[in-house]
C-alpha cells in the first residue's frame, strides 16, 4: 500500500475504528491528524467546509501521542480529530458565527463543549462554515461564501451547519460539533448522508455557543455513524453549572446505547408513530419513498408502525419563525460596535448611535437584518400578544401533541426534511421556501425533545441522500441511539457498506487546490 492510500484509509475510518487503532498503537494521532489536514488541503477548495484551520492541530496530536506513550489514562476518543462549528467559541481560533460583524473575533474562553472535547483528548482541526448566526438552511447566508455538498458541488450542504456536515461527509473530519435551533444539525445530515443528533434541551451545555434563540438552541454531534455520535455525545453532554438551563440528570452512555441497538433486537415490539397530518404531498417523491421503505424494513424486523395524530405539528414553522426572530433580536442586540467585533465609524464626529447603525449595516447580512426587524416587530408593545403570545400558545399545543403521541408510541418517525439537497441559489431569494424546508425538524426544538437523523437511502429521481428522523420523549436520547443504530445496521447491511461510500467525491475530489493552508487560511475568517 502506498503512503497516500494508507492516509486515504485513515480518513475513511469511523471515529470508533480510528479510536481503537489509536488505542492499540497501530496509528498515532499525529498520523491521523495529518491525514485529515491533507484531505482538507485536497478537497476543501471545492467544499469550503472550513472557515479556519487550527495551527495547533499537529502539536495537540503530538501531545496526546506522548501522553499515550507515557501510559496516561485517556478517554475513548483521545487523539481523534474534530471539526467545530464556528458558532462555538474557542480561545485558539477565531469565532465568527459566519458573520462579518465578528470577523477575526477571539474569545477569552472556550465553549464548555469545546473544553470537554479538549479534555477528552480530541484534536480540534478547525472551525466550520455556517449560515450567519445559524440563520438558514443552506449555508448560503454565511458572510464567507457557501459550503458545497460533497455529493454534488452545485448543491447546498444544508444549514445552518452545512460546514460541519460537509466536512464529515467529505472525510475531512471523522467527527464534528453542530448546533440545532430548528434543524441545523439534522437537515444538513439529511442532505449529506451523515448522522446528526439534537439532544434533549438542557442535555448539552449552551455555554459559549453564540446564542441564536436561547429557548431552542442545542449543541450536538455530527458524524458518519450512530455509534460515533454516541461517543461524541458522551464527551460533551451532562450538567454544566455555567448554563442555567442545563439539566442535572445523570445520563447513560449513549455509545453503549448505540452498541446495544446495533446488536440487539430493539426493533421487536417497538412502536413507531407516523404523523397522520403530515401527508406525502409537499415531500419530494423520492424522500417519501425512502422513508416508507425504511419503515417497512423496521416493520419486517418486528416494529409496529402506528398512525398518530399530532394536529399542531405542521404549525411549527409559523410559530418558530416568530419565536426565533423575537429571541434572536434580543440576543443579537449585544453586537453594538462597543463590546464585540467590528466597529465602523461613518465620520469623525459620529455619535454612538451613528457608529452602531453603520456597524450593524456593514456587519450583518440580509437574513440577519430581516429576522431582527421581524423579531423587534413581533415583540413591540402593540403586537406582542397577537404574534409572540400566539406563537407561544402554539408551542404549548405542539408540546401537548408530543406528550399525547408518546403515550402510545416509543418514537416518532418523519423524513428529516421535505426535499433532497437543492441547488445553490435556488431558494436564496425566497425566504419562505427556505423556511419551509424546516417543517419536520422545528417541532422537536419547540418541544425540547431529542431528534436524530440517519441516512435512509438515496432518492430515486436525483440519487441524492435522504434521512429519516426519529424523535423521542425528553431525556430519552438513549432510545434514539438504540433505534438509530438498529436501523443503520440493517440498512448498511442491505447496501453492502455505508451510503457515503457512494458519494461521487470519493475517492478523489475535483481537486482544485486549497490556498496554501496550514495556518489560518487567507481570505477565510
Ligand atoms: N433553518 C433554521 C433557521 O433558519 C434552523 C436554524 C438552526 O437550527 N440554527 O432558523
Amino acid at each position: 500500500m502506498t503512503g497516500l492510500e494508507a492516509a486515504t484509509d485513515l480518513v475513511r475510518l469511523s471515529a470508533a475504528d480510528l479510536a481503537s487503532k489509536l488505542a492499540s498503537g497501530e496509528v498515532s494521532s499525529v498520523e491521523a491528524t495529518r491525514a485529515h489536514l491533507d484531505r482538507i488541503q485536497a478537497v476543501d477548495g471545492d467544499i469550503h467546509a472550513f472557515l479556519h484551520i487550527s495551527e495547533r492541530a499537529l502539536d495537540v496530536a503530538a501531545e496526546i501521542d506522548s501522553r499515550r506513550t507515557n501510559g496516561d489514562q485517556l478517554g475513548p476518543l483521545a487523539g481523534v480529530p474534530l471539526a467545530i462549528k464556528d458558532v462555538l467559541v474557542t480561545t485558539d481560533m477565531p469565532s465568527t458565527s459566519g458573520s462579518r460583524i465578528l470577523e477575526g473575533y477571539m474569545s477569552p474562553f472556550d465553549a464548555t463543549v469545546v473544553a470537554r472535547a479538549r479534555a477528552a483528548g480530541l484534536v480540534p482541526l478547525g472551525k466550520t462554515n455556517m449560515d450567519e448566526f445559524a440563520m438558514g438552511s443552506s449555508t448560503e447566508h454565511s458572510a464567507y461564501g457557501p459550503t458545497h455538498n460533497p455529493w454534488d458541488l452545485d448543491r447546498i450542504p444544508g444549514g445552518s451547519g452545512g460546514g460541519s456536515a460537509a466536512a464529515v461527509a467529505a472525510f475531512e473530519a471523522p467527527l464534528a460539533l453542530g448546533s440545532d435551533t430548528g434543524g441545523s444539525i439534522r437537515q444538513p445530515a439529511h442532505v449529506t448522508g451523515t448522522v446528526g443528533l439534537k439532544p434533549t434541551y438542557g442535555g448539552v451545555s449552551r455555554y459559549g455557543a453564540i446564542a441564536l434563540a436561547s429557548s431552542l438552541d442545542q449543541v450536538g454531534p455530527v458524524t458518519r455513524t450512530v455509534l460515533d455520535a454516541g461517543l461524541l455525545h458522551d464527551v460533551i453532554g451532562g450538567h454544566d453549572p455555567f448554563d442555567s438551563t442545563s439539566l442535572l440528570d445523570q445520563w447513560p452512555s449513549f455509545a453503549e446505547a448505540a452498541r446495544d441497538g446495533a446488536r440487539g433486537d430493539v426493533l421487536r415490539g417497538l412502536r413507531v408513530g407516523v404523523i397522520s397530518e403530515l401527508p406525502d404531498e409537499g415531500f419530494q417523491p423520492g424522500v417519501s419513498a425512502s422513508f416508507r421503505e425504511a419503515l417497512a424494513k423496521m416493520e419486517a424486523h418486528g416494529a409496529e408502525i402506528v398512525e398518530i395524530s399530532a394536529p399542531h405539528f405542521e404549525y411549527g414553522v409559523a410559530a418558530y419563525y416568530l419565536i426565533l426572530p423575537a429571541e434572536a433580536s434580543s440576543n443579537l442586540a449585544k453586537f453594538d460596535s462597543v463590546r464585540f467585533g467590528m466597529r465602523v465609524t461613518p465620520h469623525a464626529a459620529a455619535t454612538v448611535e451613528e457608529v452602531m447603525a453603520a456597524t450593524r449595516d456593514a456587519g450583518f447580512g440580509d437574513e440577519v437584518k430581516r429576522r431582527i426587524i421581524l423579531g423587534t416587530y413581533a415583540l413591540s408593545a402593540g403586537y406582542y400578544d397577537a404574534y409572540y403570545g400566539s406563537a407561544q400558545k402554539v408551542r404549548t399545543l405542539i408540546q401537548r401533541d408530543f406528550d399525547n403521541a408518546f403515550q402510545n408510541v416509543d418514537v416518532l418517525a418523519t423524513p428529516s426534511a421535505p426535499t433532497t439537497a437543492f441547488k445553490l441559489g435556488e431558494k436564496i431569494d425566497d425566504p419562505m421556501q427556505m423556511y419551509l424546508n424546516d417543517v419536520t425538524t422545528i417541532p422537536a426544538n419547540l418541544a425540547g425533545v431529542p431528534g436524530i437523523s440517519i441516512p435512509s437511502g438515496l432518492a430515486s429521481e436525483d440519487g441524492l441522500p435522504v434521512g429519516i428522523q426519529f424523535l423521542a420523549p425528553a431525556r430519552e436520547d438513549a432510545r434514539l441511539y438504540r433505534v438509530g443504530a438498529a436501523l443503520e445496521a440493517l440498512l448498511v447491511d442491505e447496501w453492502g457498506g455505508p451510503l457515503l461510500e457512494r458519494a461521487p467525491l470519493l475517492p478523489a475530489a475535483r481537486a482544485t487546490t486549497l490556498r496554501q493552508a496550514q495556518g489560518p487560511m487567507e481570505g477565510k475568517a
